[in-house]
């Protein structure tokens, strides 16, 4: 039961790709559902979540290498559901970069403007031109088993690239790479993503890369957009319970909105009373309370507002970070991590717990974090 979750958002302007209530389903499993998603001109759209949530099929819907059991997309303002994959304005680049085995790098890159007949003089031009784009000039001649990986997704990402697409559809292309050479690409295709203005739509499951590279995230949860956001909201701001907990640590409590006064929420918990930021709700409304652990603060004397009491049991110095595990009197555990050591406390030690009000969110109860928590 989730008709109180709105799948992706409402329609805005100058989006060039569009779907609208986009279902699918293979047999009884529905694996998208509803699915309402405006991506822009230009943008860096992530979708993110679980393995299984959808992701790729969405992906793979938007590219014509799956059909939507109902609903429309449309690629520049063209319903695009009939036409064959090469037919839209977009390219894919996989995971596993599917070159062709048995042809040389620039065969493989000149691939797509080959078989539209384009001059070969000017295939050329183009081929050198995609291949320093991506760092590759000098390996034309090699075949794809004597690169590495992070070579081979370069030469994927060129041959997808010469086709001048709108729209470069991405699915988990770092996902081979070591994590090394996968920072390094993460901030090699978002340079070239701003230097060439493409709408870049990528999958993955990893969420720091999906917030180093992003201009929005769509986190996905079982077939449901849950939040659309910049990455810096779906951090600050998280919306449910479910992007919370995906995205980076946090605290979540249960609580309850006792009053409400100029945008700061008083709310009570069984572990204690706390400040929150929130819009939207109403006093008496049962809530989850999320607080990331670098935004918590400790201290022994009791802070206006702040009632929350834990116990340290764990305290350490990490050379830049300071970690600790509290303990509430039921049985909770409490994380903690900041720059600075406060070297009052040590373990053993019985502290109150707070806040700057607004780094405390205010989440909705929702059927959805209900059934999945
Ligand atoms: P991952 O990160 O593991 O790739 P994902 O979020 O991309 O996961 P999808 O590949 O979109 O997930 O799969 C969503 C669901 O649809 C899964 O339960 C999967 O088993 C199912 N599924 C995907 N493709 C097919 C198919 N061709 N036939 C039947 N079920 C499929």
């Amino acid at each position: 039961n989730h008709e109180n979750i709105k799948n992706g958002e409402s329609s805005m302007n100058s989006s060039i790709v569009s779907l609208k209530n986009v279902e699918k389903w293979f047999g009884e499993n529905h694996v998208v559902k509803n699915m309402n998603l405006e991506i822009q001109e230009g943008e860096f759209l992530t979708l993110l979540g679980p393995s299984g949530c959808g992701k790729t099929t969405t992906l793979r819907m938007i590219a014509g290498f799956e059909d939507a059991s109902s609903g429309t997309i449309e690629v520049q303002g063209v319903r695009v559901e009939e036409m064959e994959p090469f037919q839209r304005d977009v390219n894919t680049v996989f995971q596993n970069y599917s070159l062709f085995p048995h042809m040389t790098v620039f065969e493989n890159v000149a691939y797509g403007p080959s078989i539209k007949k384009v001059p070969k003089e000017q295939i050329k031009k183009s081929v050198s031109e995609m291949l320093e784009l991506v760092q590759m000039s000098g390996y034309e001649s090699r075949k794809p088993d004597e690169l590495s990986g992070g070579q081979k997704q370069r030469v994927a990402i060129a041959r997808a690239l010469i086709n001048q697409p709108r729209v470069l559809l991405l699915d988990d292309p770092l996902g081979a790479l070591d994590m090394k050479l996968r920072r390094q690409m993460q901030i090699e295709l978002k340079r070239l993503q701003k230097k060439l203005g493409i709408t870049f739509v990528y999958v993955t499951h990893d969420q720091e890369e999906a917030m180093t590279m992003s201009d929005r995230i769509a986190v996905m949860s079982d077939g449901l957009i849950l939040q659309i956001d910049n990455p810096v909201e779906i951090y600050e701001k998280p919306k449910s319970r479910f992007v919370a907990d995906f995205i980076g640590e946090s605290n979540i409590f249960d609580g309850k909105i006792k009053t409400m006064e100029d945008g700061i929420l008083h709310a009570e918990c069984k572990q204690g009373d706390c400040l929150l930021y929130g819009k939207g709700f109403e006093a008496g409304e049962d809530i989850f309370i999320s607080v990331r652990p670098e935004y918590l603060m400790l201290s022994k004397e009791k802070q206006e507002g702040f009632s929350l009491k834990a116990k340290i049991i764990d305290y350490v110095f990490m050379g830049t970070l300071v970690k600790a595990i509290l303990l509430t009197e039921d049985g909770k555990e409490i994380k903690y991590s900041r720059f600075e050591k406060n070297q009052s406390l040590d373990i053993g030690d019985e502290v109150y717990l707070y806040w700057d009000y607004d780094k405390g969110v205010a989440i909705k109860k929702t059927s959805f974090d209900e059934e999945n928590n």
